[in-house]
């Protein structure tokens, strides 16, 4: 069986702590969650869910628009996984985006980030909506999103491109040039251009007015992206190609040099280097020539959205953030999707396949990730698709139907 998610271990993390008592009480900032058997109830502190040897805290995020209807799904395929694989969970819900603004008149209330930071993980599902697009940019939604990511120190984005055989048809490329494509991007998420000084706008000699950015990076920063990147690139395929333009670039040429120096602690690992240009064309004509690639954050901005195209959709995208140690920030990549929140219709799969991710990078859980994915395998192989990977001759559902019938292959 083919699994949905390429790599095949996990990230380096410090071992979870157990429990987290106490955490997210100073605000009700909490809402009514599913608790895995159908019920709704208030997620006052945290709630255990079975009385099973190993026990992991879990921060939920469901955010806006479709959020809470998918989050749902996650939860109960978690709670399933659980069950079958003696693992336990306890859950706090927190507010987060638009629904912490409407709550708190703040994104990202202290008290959720403090939550987040407790906890062993954080499955986020998405936040945004129209509700809020005229808020100005430090009110938005998506400043949750980005305080979220700062507060929590995760610097590695994980994203995963992996083309599934049922839906190998969706995507924009032929069929035989994408068929087996399993890719990682790990780009680094809080250095480089996004964030380098000096920034802004001024004028030059001839009174002309100029914008512009810095790209820097620290030793320090590309051997920790590296050594993240070398122990996917080890689980998987045992091939990473670290990609930047050091041809033209400084920074790209301290890139290479320290990804180089961190090889020596990875011997086992294939390493190779591509300028982003040729990477951007090499992703479009022969995708299966990558396992795992490491770049930088504009870099793999790029290269990760490119790459998760192969797969023809969106909703089926799981990725992760993690840091060195702590908790990792496990969502979908796709947004909120407000057109469609609301009415039954959202592919609640990339949610629980980031709860997948959760399960083997987080914990190490490889068994318990792989029965959640040979479900959503089984699942599609059965026919069912909601609106987004609809094709012909399969069986069209809905959120709540591709839910039941997820449950059930789950539960075998
Ligand atoms: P989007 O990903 O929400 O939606 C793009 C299109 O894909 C829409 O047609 C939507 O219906 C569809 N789609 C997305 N996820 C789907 C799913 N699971 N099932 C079925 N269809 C799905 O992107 P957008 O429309 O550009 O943004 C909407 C809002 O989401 C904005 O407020 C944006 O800021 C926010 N956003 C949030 C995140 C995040 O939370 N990480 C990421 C991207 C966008």
């Amino acid at each position: 069986m083919n699994t949905t998610t390429g790599p095949r271990s996990r990230v380096q993390t410090a071992p979870p702590k157990l429990h987290v008592p106490g955490c997210g009480r100073r605000q009700q900032n909490h809402r009514a969650v599913n608790d895995g058997r159908g019920r709704r109830r208030r997620s006052g502190g945290v709630f255990a869910v079975n009385a099973a040897s190993k026990n992991y805290t879990l921060t939920l995020l469901p955010g806006d628009g479709i959020g809470p209807e998918i989050m749902r799904v996650a939860v109960d395929a978690l709670h399933e996984v659980g069950r079958k694989h003696d693992i336990g969970f306890s859950f706090e819900e927190k507010l987060v985006g638009g629904a912490a603004i409407d709550e708190f008149g703040t994104p990202l209330p202290e008290d959720t980030l403090e939550c987040c930071k407790q906890s062993d993980a954080v499955l986020l599902a998405a936040i945004g909506g129209y509700k809020w697009d005229a808020l100005e940019a430090n009110m938005r939604p998506e400043r949750g999103l980005l305080g979220l990511r700062a507060g929590m120190e995760v610097f590695a984005n994980l994203r995963p491109a992996v083309v599934l055989p049922q839906l190998a048809d969706a995507s924009s490329l032929k069929k035989d040039i994408v068929s087996g494509t399993d890719i990682m991007v790990v780009r680094e998420l809080t250095g480089g251009i996004y964030f380098g000084e000096p920034k802004g706008f001024g004028t030059n000699d001839k009174g002309e007015r100029i914008g512009f950015n810095t790209m820097v990076y620290s030793e320090s920063e590309v051997d920790r992206i590296a050594k993240v990147a070398f122990e996917i690139a080890q689980k998987r395929g045992g091939k990473l190609c670290s990609v930047e333009k050091s041809n033209v670039l400084e920074v790209s040429q301290l890139w290479k040099e320290r990804v180089i120096k961190q090889h020596e602690n990875y011997k086992d690992v294939d390493l190779s280097h591509m300028y982003i240009d040729n990477c951007a064309m090499q992703v479009i004509r022969d995708p299966k020539q990558f396992d795992t690639i490491v770049t930088g954050n504009i870099f793999g901005d790029i290269i990760s959205d490119a790459a998760s195209m192969l797969t023809g959709s969106i909703g089926m995208l799981p990725s992760a953030a993690v840091g060195s140690s702590g908790p990792g920030l496990y969502e979908p990549v796709h947004g909120s999707a407000p057109d469609i929140a609301g009415q039954d219709k959202a592919n609640p799969l990339a949610q629980v396949l980031s709860a997948a991710m959760l399960l083997r990078y987080q914990f190490g859980e490889e068994a318990a990730a792989k029965s959640i994915e040979e479900a959503v395998n089984t699942t599609l192989d059965q026919g069912f698709r909601t609106g987004d990977i609809m094709q012909e001759g399969m069986k069209l559902v809905g959120c709540t139907q591709m839910q039941e019938a997820l449950m059930k292959n789950l539960s075998k």
